[in-house]
């Protein structure tokens, strides 16, 4: 089936026409700069040159205006549309065909990722109005952990307070992590039961899978809670907060943009957000750097030992996204937090891992069979289109 796989953020919007078969992407691009004055369309076909150009982008929908008039000339008839949408709330445990009621539990859902969701429904109902007879179909980022138990989910505020806002656990990037179940089921086999699904990205999370379900994951209301990211802070005393506002004057908006563009990797480094500059930083000996990386992998394993005791053990180990995949240090750093459990990683393999599909990287003898597995959320997603409306 041909789909053309949507991913949006709050000012970019990425794009993938592909074969949910072959896996075969026939065009990609992506547009940047959305809402903002001086945009950028960058777009590519049957694994050509990317061109890029200026473009405008007043909102969501003039850019999927753009990327929808731009593959009309592409020599594909596209037969469906997956749209990755970030909150998915209390209504979605799977995908769902987007219906108009659908896209209304989108919309009444927005208030808890307003910077995703409403972009996300206006690119859907520009869709739908362009391409009528075309299916849409919407993944979520939270609908994975749907599956986690009250005793995961639930935050211990005053329970009126709770269900008036709707506030507990619904984690993200939950497509990544049922991808990387998917694959490591089919290489492993009956040889993987409880999986630890590290996704180190710019983004970062983990998450408890047993037998494929979600026990666990790091992520909380929002993105913002868990690990130590790119720009996030991750888990912080939530006091900080009131402590800022009282005592610093922060206004809420200001608090927003610090913990989540300013701090983490980037804060600790003084550099940078991206891993390659805090490493050679590092490799020079730089202090703030070194913090960093250790802070990084520190309170990966501290949260890590959390995820492994909600499924009382675990087997196998799979490492994915930007940092994940690439970054053999970290995986080091990582798994020789847990030689106590018996995880011992075979450092050839480990630093050869990059760029070569799903690899095991543990040594023989290790009690947990830990991998890399680059993950393919537009895969899944068009994927979900193809089951949705088979
Ligand atoms: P993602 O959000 O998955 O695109 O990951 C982005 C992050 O991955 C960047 O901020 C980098 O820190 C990191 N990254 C990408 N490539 C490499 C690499 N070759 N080595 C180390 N880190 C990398």
């Amino acid at each position: 089936m041909n789909v053309l796989v949507v991913n949006a953020g709050s000012s970019t919007l990425k794009y993938q026409l592909m074969d949910s078969d072959t896996r075969e992407v026939f065009a990609k691009g992506n547009c940047e700069r959305i809402g903002q004055d001086r945009g950028i369309f960058g777009h590519a076909e049957f694994g050509g040159e990317k061109v890029v150009e200026d473009a405008l982008f007043p909102d969501h929908a003039s850019a999927i205006d753009r990327v929808l008039k731009c593959l009309a000339t592409v020599d594909v008839k596209i037969e469906g549309i997956g749209h990755r949408i970030v909150q998915g709330g209390w209504y979605f445990d799977d995908s769902a065909l987007v219906t108009e009621d659908v896209l209304a539990k989108i919309l009444e859902v927005a208030p808890l990722a307003p910077l995703h969701n409403y972009g996300e429904a206006a690119i859907i109902e520009h869709c739908m109005a362009a391409y009528p007879e075309l299916p849409n179909v919407a993944v979520f980022d939270t609908s994975f952990h749907m599956s986690m138990a009250p005793v995961a989910y639930t935050y211990p505020l005053p329970r009126a307070v709770r269900e008036k806002y709707h506030i507990r656990k619904y984690g993200a990037h939950g497509t990544s992590h049922r991808y990387e179940w998917m694959v490591a089921k089919q290489l492993l086999g009956d040889d993987c039961h409880r999986l630890l699904s590290c996704h180190l990205g710019n983004g970062a999370s983990l998450c408890a899978i047993e037998d494929g379900v979600c026990r666990d994951t790091t992520m909380g209301l929002t993105p913002l809670d868990g690990l130590m990211m790119g720009t996030r802070c991750g888990s912080i005393d939530p006091a900080t907060v009131c402590y800022l506002q009282r005592e610093g004057g922060y206004t809420y908006d200001e608090v927003d943009e610090m913990m989540n563009k300013r701090s983490g990797l980037l804060a600790v480094s003084q550099i940078s957000s991206d891993a390659r500059d805090i490493r050679a930083g590092a490799d020079e000996g730089d202090e703030n750097c070194l913090l960093a990386f250790d802070m990084y992998a520190y309170k990966a394993m501290q949260q890590a030992s959390a995820m492994i005791a909600s499924m009382a053990g675990v087997d196998t180990i799979t490492f994915t996204a930007g940092i994940g995949e690439n970054d053999w240090t970290i995986r080091r750093a990582f798994c020789h937090c847990f030689e106590w459990l018996g995880v011992r990683v075979d450092d050839v393999r480990n630093q050869h891992a990059v760029g070569r599909g799903p690899q095991v990287i543990s040594a023989a003898g290790s009690s947990v069979t830990v991998m890399v597995i680059p993950t393919d959320e537009e895969y899944m997603i068009a994927k979900d289109v193809e089951r949705l409306t088979a």
